[in-house]
């Protein structure tokens, strides 16, 4: 089952003549590309992805799941795949009583999970172009956790606020988590020197090896690829 979970709040409208969306809220009215067509793309996409890995060709639902604070309306009276999340558990429920029984054997379920995450791809939402920002729009350095000052400076072997006085060697791990979220997985020495405001290449290098990251390339240009 695939739900596509809309998080948009207002009076929504699923025009499924012409398919498309539109939101009124109090800006105005607003409209979107259909979700209905979004998730029944989706799940052609699935039963081709099914079909080129000679899987059994499963039952795949969709569903539309809109958040509770949203009010739902459509043209069409036979669109049953769009609901509140509210429904969610009422209509999964009627989904497993319509069928006798499994629909797969459990050696395709294994080569299926297998398969589905051999080929699972993390997907990289790019915060910096979505919201049109650059490097000058936030703390870089290490933010201590107990007084949000900044930054923390590294001292024999641990960070230390020069602020409050709180020390956590492992400071830079949320750094570097907003990090990967800005600018994803690979990092460098010199990135990350930048990025936490260290002067040492030997520091940034112990910090990087204490993290036991997988890497690529050989000195200077040795990549590092963060994982959180
Ligand atoms: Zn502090």
């Amino acid at each position: 089952m695939i739900v596509e979970v809309k998080n948009i709040g207002g009076e929504l409208f699923y025009n499924q003549r012409f398919n498309y969306m539109t939101r009124k809220w109090t800006d105005g009215e607003h409209t979107f590309s259909d979700p209905v067509l979004q998730v029944r793309r989706h799940r052609r996409q699935l039963q081709h992805w099914l079909s080129i890995k000679n899987l059994p060709d499963l039952p795949i639902y969709c569903l539309v799941s809109n958040s509770p604070e949203t009010s739902i309306d459509t043209d069409d009276p036979d669109l049953n795949i769009v609901i509140r999340t509210d429904a969610l558990p009422e209509k999964i429920e009627q989904v497993e009583a319509s069928h006798a029984g499994p629909s797969i054997d459990p050696t395709s379920l294994d080569r299926l999970t297998k398969n589905l995450l051999d080929d699972h791809t993390e997907n990289h939402y790019d915060y910096l172009d979505k919201f049109s920002l650059n490097s000058k729009d936030f703390n870089k350095e290490v933010i201590c956790p107990t007084c949000q000052h900044v930054p923390m400076r590294r001292i024999y072997g641990t960070w230390q606020c020069q602020n409050c006085g709180y020390k956590n060697a492992e400071a830079h791990l949320a750094a570097l988590r907003d990090y990967y979220f800005l600018y994803g997985s690979s990092i460098t020495n010199k990135k990350m020197r930048d990025f936490l405001m260290l002067d040492s290449p030997d520091i940034a290098n112990r910090i990087l090896s204490n993290m036991n990251l997988s890497s690529s390339g050989k000195n200077k240009g040795r990549v590092y690829f963060l994982n959180f």
